[in-house]
């Protein structure tokens, strides 16, 4: 192929991507089945793990300030007790905090019976960190507590959550993915598989509970400000190399999600930058645009 055909392969291929990425955002402004956040009944409860820092944090202050009362859940007490006070000081609601380690099964089996006992509308599977480094540099207890923390407790969180919402009439059920899952990379392997397999799960659970009246969200964020990359885990990650414009609030990704509650729409890709990124990988040549989010990735770490 001469440099010209290659130039017009090229546009062709850009064409259909800026076509296929239009026609995605403007179905996503379209589509129907967008449910509202369900009224607050007295007594009812939103779960949330992952709650004492960033999009879990903000998840209790936006679900508060709707007048939910929380259960709050992670490892740090005094962080989830400040929250706590905070929110029952502004908010007429009622706060619990459970203090769990969710890579521990005895702390998820801990939480399934709390739920058990809860009238719960809300839960919000948040918990996640991120490691660097291949998958046989990387330490390998490190490895699994992610999958036990980002796999194996989400599953059992929504399975205990399924009774009650089901004998309730209805639920919400928000699971806290990411981007990632849309392009795999090498450094942290385990990272976007878990999170795919958080995408692939939360469509076939709502496939499954649709006619319970559960919601299930699977929430994809991408860049966010939190305490995410400022653990000693991500210590090689440099957030200068990351475009100031690819940064997203928690406040604005956790209004997205509570805004995109829709049995038709499991996937929730906070931000029009990065709702065009995964149309480009559905419409364009999917092995540039992968090659091109590899050498990003090792840029910023
Ligand atoms: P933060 O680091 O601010 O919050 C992570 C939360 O998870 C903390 O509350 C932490 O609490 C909790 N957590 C971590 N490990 C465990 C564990 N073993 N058991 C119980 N709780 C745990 O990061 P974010 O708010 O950004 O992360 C929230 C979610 O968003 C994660 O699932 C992450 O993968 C996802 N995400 C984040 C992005 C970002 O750029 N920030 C992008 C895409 C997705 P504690 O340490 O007290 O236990």
């Amino acid at each position: 192929m001469n440099n010209n055909e290659k130039g017009k392969l090229l546009g062709a291929a850009t064409a259909v991507t800026a076509l296929t990425a239009g026609g995605y955002w403007i179905y996503q402004e379209m589509v129907g089945g967008k449910r509202p956040l369900p009224t607050p009944q007295n007594g009812s409860y939103a779960l949330i793990t992952g709650a004492s820092s960033g999009i879990g944090a903000e998840f209790a202050r936006q679900l508060a300030a709707a007048g939910f009362n929380l259960v709050l859940t992670a490892r740090r007490k005094e962080k989830l007790a400040l929250l706590a006070t905070e929110l029952q000081a502004e908010f007429d609601i009622t706060t619990k905090i459970i203090v769990a380690d969710l890579a521990k099964s005895e702390d998820v089996a801990q939480l399934e019976e709390k739920i058990a006992e809860l009238n719960l509308a809300i839960l919000v599977n948040n918990a996640g960190f991120g490691t660097t480094g291949g998958l046989l540099t990387s330490d390998l207890s490190q490895q699994m507590a992610m999958l036990d923390v980002h796999i194996t407790a989400v599953m059992r969180l929504c399975r205990a959550s399924l009774p009650g919402m089901t004998e309730r009439g209805g639920g919400t059920i928000i699971n806290v993915s990411s981007i990632s899952a849309f392009f795999p990379s090498p450094g942290d392997v385990n990272y976007p598989a878990s999170k795919a397999y958080l995408n692939v799960f939360s469509q076939a659970l709502q496939a499954e509970v649709l006619e319970s009246g559960i919601i299930v969200q699977a929430l994809c964020p991408g860049f966010t400000v939190t305490e995410f990359h400022d653990t000693e885990i991500m210590t090689e990650f440099d957030r200068e190399k990351v475009p100031s414009a690819l940064w997203m609030t928690a406040e604005d990704v956790v209004r997205t999600s509570l805004q995109s509650l829709n049995p038709d729409r499991v996937i929730c890709i906070p931000g029009r930058r990065y709702q065009l990124m995964v149309a480009a990988t559905k419409s364009g040549p999917t092995s540039l645009i992968l090659k091109i989010a590899r050498k990003f990735r090792q840029r910023v770490r």
